[in-house]
Order: C-alpha cells, then structure tokens, then sequence
C-alpha cells in the first residue's frame, strides 16, 4: 500500500500491512501519528498526517528490512 501526501509519500509492503503486530509498533512508533490500526488490526496510513513527517526513522527502525518506505517528494523521491 501506498499513500502520497504533498512532500512525503509512505510505502508499505502489503504482507506488513497485514500483521497485526507490526500495525500496532507503527502506529506507537510514529510520533505524528502517520500510521494508525485499523478495527480489524490492519494497518491504515493516514493521509492527512503525512507532511508532517519529522525524518525520525521509527518506522523504519519498528519494522523489517524494506517493509516501509519513506519516500522524500520534495527530494526527487529519494527514499529515507
Ligand atoms: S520517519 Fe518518523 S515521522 Fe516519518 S513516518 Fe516514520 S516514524 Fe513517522
């Protein structure tokens, strides 16, 4: 799954976006609330958040090798 806001898009391999437990590390991760859990424990990328994306690397450090990109728009697309 993909989701594009203004200056930051974020990638999520599709079998990650299934598990729930790594749903639930990324969505307490996320210090501005980029990622949230779904009712059914899946994972939802909230669009309205993601150009408030601080750079932390959380997510990244919160998931497997490649399960989540972070995607700089404004930088030509070159991945955090
Ligand atoms: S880099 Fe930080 S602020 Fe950006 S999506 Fe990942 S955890 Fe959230």
């Amino acid at each position: 799954m993909r989701s594009d806001g203004t200056f930051i898009a974020v990638e999520v391999d599709d079998a990650a976006a299934a598990d729930a437990e790594l749903a639930r590390r990324l969505a307490e991760a996320c210090p501005v609330d980029i990622f949230a859990q779904r009712d059914d424990g899946t994972l939802e990328i909230v669009a309205a958040s993601l150009d408030e994306c601080v750079l932390c690397r959380l997510c990244l450090d919160a998931a497997p090798d490649g399960a989540v990109k972070v995607i700089k728009l404004y930088d030509g697309g070159a991945v955090l």
